[in-house]
Formats: structure tokens, C-alpha cells, sequence
């Protein structure tokens, strides 16, 4: 673990400068850097003399190099580098255009690969800018072989991160086993060494499938471990039996403005009847977004406070959180419920608790006030991880505070698109329900739509509710592709939208990846919005980097409607409902999929007026064109899903930017052989030794992802 765990910077060659470019990709230690795989290879591997080269031919040749220098192209003043090389059977020339430096990288008389196209230029064979790898000691890694590209950013280049990570795996020699030999053994896998190996460096094709089987069921035993070791935990719990209020119950459907769907009684009906039980519910909702499922939710929460036990409802952002605290005060302000919240900067219960008591006042409690005195507790993290507690060090001994929320008597836990499942779900079962013996029952939700049959094979017996249903009455979100000609129409349309009295979103795909908060994307759009299009509109800018007292205003207003134009990341991706807004505008639209594209579309279209998504998108080729024609034409989240997944293929679909369910880099949620096979591995461990004391890797394993929550 230790040498895993060796700071980049340690390494030969990684400079301040080269460390700090590296932690932009997310790569700080040796492990990460191991662990950071390829997207894509290229095939160099065809190795040929010079003789056998032909116009067209993609190849390596290995030759010395006679000559090499610059000139100044005479029609461009462009700097062109040529170079004659040459091995035993002839010789080649070669072309690099602005890269002046090769003649001081490459000298006359150095052997070298070069890879590339060969050309004919005036019946001479030639190369243009290949690829070129001096011959060293040891296997080229960046030609004559299938060579990894990986997603890069900043300055960092593809032969650099290759030499780091070659580097890496020579330093460490031999990567920590964690999965059992007998696993290793039936399933016949390689060695996590060696699957790292050639993940990276495959001698061949069939060495690239080897490492991914291996690394594939690396995740998904992973997951199949959280997943069944809370299903073994559930088995012999207890809960709270909730009994189902029934004139309450209906007092409160009346109460709404709408009625509600089938679907949506459906799911109510399935999740009460869980509630009944003396054992946990373990339940999964699912619903595209705006099927209502706050409502369901209010519904089984309202039940559990009925029967005088306490509901908690975690989010995955700080707005989400605020914004469900704001909804359910509503839906519930006819049944003098108390109702906190619980964020980060934030904690605060809807009661006034009298003048006589020195709280009522105050705006900021602690969190075991709040959740100690709220019948419905809404939060996001902060609820699950303790109080002002530092994040342990992933290497080091576990620091910070050992004070855990606290509840006085937990009934129900609710958590609302669920980032890392099996992570969350047990730091609630963890955390102090208030009643020793008692687990609280669970409900997760997602606007996920995850097709059954994929969602069983993944997660077993789990218990699902869908509501495939949409509220009546819906009007139809009208969607359009706009382009660079339409772009200034476009605008126009909006700066009418806006002068009858409308509002917008407006989506900016990040322009890095390392650019996790989109900062600076945001700012972009921000600034050309405000100063070329729409002066006189009020615009703000909504992204991650902000504090969340500035957010909190912004989307206040926002819903308000003193903001007419609402710049943002994909933050307000999962559930800011603001029925006003009725303009979805997608900069960048081909970055995105489609199940996140219709995600973004359902934050509009839940009012009375006809509501729009303009995706802006330009170089509309093939596929990227016909997913977004996909996304005109249709509406249902599910089908979108199924036409998504036969484009693009599952990995990128439910990849874990898409889903943000379960933390996959290589593994899909359509490999079902290895699922299949991950689950048989875990439920055998789990049978037979469920707190993992035979198998320290693997409880260490566990810990990690564990922690991984607390560092998000
Ligand atoms: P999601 O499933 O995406 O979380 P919400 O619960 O936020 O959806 O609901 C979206 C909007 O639809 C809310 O404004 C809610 O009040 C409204 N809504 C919910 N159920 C119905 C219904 N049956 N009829 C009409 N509107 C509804
Ligand atoms: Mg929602």
C-alpha cells in the first residue's frame, strides 16, 4: 500500500509543474496513476522495412536517421522539419510541420520508429508528421505496438503519461492481490499485476480482453460486495412496523393541487405496504423527471410521522436539498409536522419553537438539534457524515471527529439520486437511528431509467417501483437542434420567451474535464451572454465553485423570477423545478448523452406555458446527428434510454458521469456474464464469512469506497 501510495511528484521526470498538470486529471499518487486507463489503443503494431511501405499503408518502420533539419515553407513561412531515415532496404522521407524542437530531440545518426500513413509525394514514399519514438532500452511505447491513448487535459502529453505510467508499473512491480486466489483461480483471471500491465501495454489484442475481463469484474465484485453484504445486514434486522393512516393519507391527496397518477399510487401503495413489515424495506423508485416523485415520497413520510417515528430525506447537492425541504413544507403545511434541514453550511427546522425556548430564534442549530428535534429530516451528505469530521487520509490512519449524526427514532431513510450505491444506503445504517435493534426502512430514488431487466440483473432481488406514467395535462416540450446559421434566430426567440415574461436555463458542457466545478465554462457563456446577447436581461451564473449561501440566492431568485437567464454546469441536472422557466438552451449539446440531454429537457415543461429545449450544436455528423434527432422526436425517458444504449453502446450510457449509480471506468451494466459472475463470487463470501475475516484485502477494499464518499 505504501509504495501505491507514493506522491507522483516522487517519480523521475514529474517536476512541480508536471504534478500539478497530473492532479488536473485527477492523478496524484502512483496508484492513481495506474489506475487511470486508456480509452482507446491505436494499432502500431504493424512493424514494416522500408521497401515494403505502399501510399495508404498505416505502420511502424525502424530506421536510422541520416539527416534531419528545418526550413521555412516558402507559400505559408509555416517551419517544416525534414528528415531522411533509412534501414536496409531503402530509405524514407519524412515531413513535421511547427514542431522546430524535433531537430533538437532527434539527431542524425539516432535509430527511431516512426508510425504513421505512408504517402507518395512526387513518386517518393514519405511520411507526415508520424508518430516517432527514439529506440531505447526495453519495448517501445508509442509505436510498434497497440499503444494506449487516454483522455488528457492541460499539458500533459500522450507520451509523457505513457513513460509515467510504464515508470509506475516498473516501481511498483508487483500491485497488491486483493480478490481471493480461489476466485482468481475457478474464474481463471490474471493477476491484478498483470491485468494492469497490459491494460496498458498489450502485446495483443487478445492481451487487451484478458486485462478487461479481470478489471471489469474487479468493479462489479465490488459493487456486488456493498450491494449484498446491506442485503445480509437487512436479513436479520428489524424495523419499525409503520401502520397506514389512512384518512391522513387521503386528507393530504386532496390536499394537493393535482391528481395524482396511476403510477404514482402504484409505487405510494407498494412502498406503504413495505412500511408495514417488521422487516426493512429495501426499495428502489424509479421515474423520468417530473413524474412526481417527491410526492410519493411525501406520502410515505407523512405515514412514518404519523406513526410518531422520524423520516429522513438526503440529496445529492445542497440546492436539491433546499429546494425538497421548501416542497415538502409545503405539501405538508396542514399537518403541523417539523420539518429540518440539514447541509453543510446550513441547519434550520421550520417550527417556531416558541418564544420561551432560547433556540427558536436562532437560524443556525447544530445537527443534532436539528435531527434530534425534526420529525422529517432534509439534508444532503452532511447528514450522513459526521459532524466537522476531516476526511480520512485514504492511506493514513482515519482522522477526525468519531461524532456520528444522531437520530432519536429513525424510521425511514430516503435518499434521492443516489451516488454510490451501497456506500450511502449503510452509512444510514450506521448512523444512530435512535433505537438500538431497529434499522430504518429505505426507499432509493432515481430518474435513472434503468430497464428492469437490467436493474434485477444488477441488484437481484431488490424491490422496484417505476412510474412510467406522466402527470396529465403535460404539454409536450417542443425540442430543436439549432445550429450555427440559427443561431442568432434562436436568440431572438428567447429575447421574446423572456419579454413575455418567461425565463431560461442555459447549459454549458465543461469545457475540461479537470474542470470538475465548470467554472470556467460557466464564465464563458456568463460574460457573452450579459455583454453581446442580452444586455438587458438579468443573467446570473450557477456553478459548483460558489459558496452555497451565493447559490441559495441566486436560485431563490431564480424561482422568484428576478432572473431572467440562468447560466450553469449540469447542477441543476437532477430536480430544481421551477415552473416559470420554460426555455431549455443546451450549449454544446453533442457532448452530452441523451438520458442526461433529457434530464436537462425536464427541467422545463412543468408549468402552463409551452415550454422549449434548443440544443445548440454544431458539426452534427452520423450518430451524434441521430442521437439528437432521437431527443427531438421523443419524449419518454426509458425509450430514450434503449435507443441511447443501441447507439452508443451501455458504457457510455451508464458510465458513471451519465448515471452517477455506481462507479464504473471499464464495466458495463450490460455485461451481464460478469455480473452474473461477480454476484455468484460475493454471495458466496458473504455466506460464509459476512464480516470479511478471512479476507483483509477485501475489507480494506471496502473501506476505500467507503471513503471516497467523504472526499467527493
Ligand atoms: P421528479 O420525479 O423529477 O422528482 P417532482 O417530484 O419534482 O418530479 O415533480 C415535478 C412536478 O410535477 C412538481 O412541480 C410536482 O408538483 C408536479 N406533479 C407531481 N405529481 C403530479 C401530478 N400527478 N399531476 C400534476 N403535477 C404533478
Ligand atoms: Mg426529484
Amino acid at each position: 500500500m505504501f509504495v501505491l501510495a507514493t506522491p507522483v511528484s516522487h517519480l523521475t521526470r514529474v517536476g512541480r509543474v508536471t504534478a500539478k498538470q497530473l492532479e488536473k486529471i485527477g492523478i496524484e499518487t502512483v496508484e492513481d496513476l495506474i489506475f487511470y486507463y486508456p480509452f482507446r489503443y491505436d494499432d502500431l503494431s504493424r512493424v514494416l522495412t522500408i521497401d515494403k511501405l505502399f501510399p495508404g499503408v498505416e505502420a511502424t518502420v525502424r530506421g536510422r536517421v541520416e539527416l534531419i533539419k528545418n526550413r521555412r515553407s516558402p507559400v505559408k513561412k509555416k517551419i517544416l522539419t525534414e528528415a531522411i531515415v533509412s534501414d536496409d532496404t531503402g530509405s524514407l522521407k519524412v515531413v513535421w510541420f511547427n514542431q522546430p524542437f524535433l531537430t533538437k530531440n532527434i539527431r542524425p545518426g539516432d535509430v527511431i520508429y516512426l508510425a504513421g500513413k505512408a504517402n507518395f509525394d512526387y513518386r517518393e514514399i514519405e511520411f507526415v508528421n508520424p508518430v516517432y519514438e527514439i529506440v531505447r532500452r526495453g519495448a517501445p511505447l508509442n509505436t510498434a505496438a497497440i499503444v494506449p491513448v487516454y483522455h488528457l487535459t492541460g499539458r500533459i502529453t500522450q507520451k509523457q503519461l505513457r513513460f509515467l505510467i510504464k515508470h509506475s508499473l516498473d516501481f511498483i512491480g508487483e500491485v497488491p492481490e486483493w480478490l481471493p486466489k480461489d476466485i482468481i483461480k475457478r474464474r481463471d483471471f490474471i493477476s491484478i499485476t498483470e491485468a494492469l500491465r497490459q491494460i496498458h501495454f498489450p502485446a495483443s489484442w487478445a492481451e487487451v480482453e484478458e486485462a478487461e475481463s479481470r478489471l471489469k469484474f474487479d468493479e462489479l465484485f465490488l459493487f456486488q460486495l456493498l450491494a449484498q453484504r446491506i442485503k445480509h445486514l437487512l436479513k436479520k434486522s428489524r424495523a419499525i412496523p409503520i401502520e397506514f393512516k389512512k384518512r391522513q393519507t387521503v386528507k393530504f391527496v386532496n390536499s394537493l393541487p393535482f391528481k395524482l397518477t396511476n403510477d404514482q399510487r402504484l409505487a405510494a401503495w407498494e412502498i406503504i405496504k413495505d412500511l408495514e413489515g417488521d422487516r426493512p424495506m429495501n426499495r428502489l423508485l424509479e421515474g423520468d423527471v417530473g413524474s412526481g416523485k417527491t410526492v410519493v415520497a411525501a406520502m410515505a413520510m407523512l405515514n412514518v410521522v404519523l406513526n410518531k417515528h422520524q423520516a429522513a430525506l438526503m440529496a445529492a447537492t445542497d440546492i436539491l436539498a433546499r429546494q425538497h425541504y421548501k416542497t415538502i413544507c409545503k405539501l405538508l403545511a396542514d399537518f403541523n409536522i417539523k420539518i429540518g434541514l440539514v447541509t453543510r453550511s446550513e441547519k434550520k427546522i421550520n417550527y417556531k419553537l416558541g418564544a420561551r425556548n432560547p433556540v427558536g430564534g436562532k437560524k443556525n442549530f447544530d445537527s443534532r438539534f436539528v435531527t434530534h428535534n425534526s420529525d422529517i429530516i432534509i439534508g444532503t451528505h452532511a447528514l450522513i457524515s459526521a459532524k466537522g469530521a476531516v476526511p480520512a487520509d485514504r492511506h493514513g490512519p482515519a482522522s477526525g471527529g468519531q461524532d456520528k449524526i444522531e437520530f432519536k427514532n429513525l424510521a425511514l431513510t430516503i435518499i434521492d439520486e443516489q451516488h454510490r450505491f451501497g456506500v450511502e444506503q449503510r452509512k444510514f445504517l450506521k448512523a444512530n437511528s435512535g433505537q438500538s435493534g431497529i434499522t430504518p426502512h429505505f426507499l432509493s430514488m432515481t430518474a435513472t431509467p434503468i430497464p428492469r431487466s437490467l436493474a434485477l440483473a444488477l441488484y437481484g432481488d431488490l424491490d422496484l417501483s417505476i412510474i412510467k406514467e406522466m402527470p396529465k395535462g403535460r404539454k409536450k416540450i417542443l425540442t430543436k437542434i439549432v445550429d450555427s446559421k440559427n443561431r442568432s434566430g434562436a436568440y431572438e426567440f428567447i429575447r421574446e420567451k423572456v419579454k413575455e415574461g418567461r425565463q431560461v436555463f442555459v447549459i454549458c458542457p465543461l469545457i475540461n474535464p479537470s474542470d470538475k466545478l465548470g467554472v470556467k465554462s460557466v464564465a464563458e457563456e456568463y460574460q457573452k451572454l450579459r455583454k453581446d446577447i442580452f444586455p438587458e436581461f438579468k443573467i446570473e451564473a450557477l456553478h459548483g465553485k460558489l459558496p452555497s449561501a451565493a447559490k441559495e440566492k441566486i436560485m431563490t431568485e431564480f424561482s422568484e423570477n428576478k432572473i431572467n437567464v440562468l447560466v450553469s454546469t449540469s447542477v441543476v441536472e437532477v430536480g430544481i423545478d421551477v415552473p416559470n422557466a420554460t426555455i431549455m438552451m443546451i450549449e454544446g449539446a453533442e457532448r452530452f448523452g441523451l438520458a442526461q440531454l433529457h434530464q436537462f429537457r425536464g427541467r422545463v415543461g412543468r408549468g402552463e406555458h409551452q415550454s422549449y429545449c434548443l440544443l445548440f450544436s454544431d458539426n452534427l455528423v452520423g450518430q451524434t446527428k441521430e442521437r439528437l434527432r432521437a431527443l427531438v422526436s421523443s419524449n419518454d425517458g426509458f425509450a430514450l434510454a434503449e435507443k441511447d444504449l443501441a447507439l452508443r453502446g451501455p458504457g457510455e450510457v451508464y458510465g458513471t458521469q451519465q448515471s452517477g449509480i455506481i462507479d464504473l471506468k471499464l464495466a458495463k451494466l450490460t455485461d451481464f456474464l460478469i455480473i452474473k459472475q461477480a454476484k455468484e463470487e460475493a454471495e458466496k463470501i458473504i455466506a460464509d464469512d459476512p464480516e470479511f475475516k478471512k479476507y483483509a484485502e477485501i475489507k480494506a477494499r471496502l473501506r476505500l469506497a467507503e471513503e471516497a464518499v467523504h472526499l467527493e
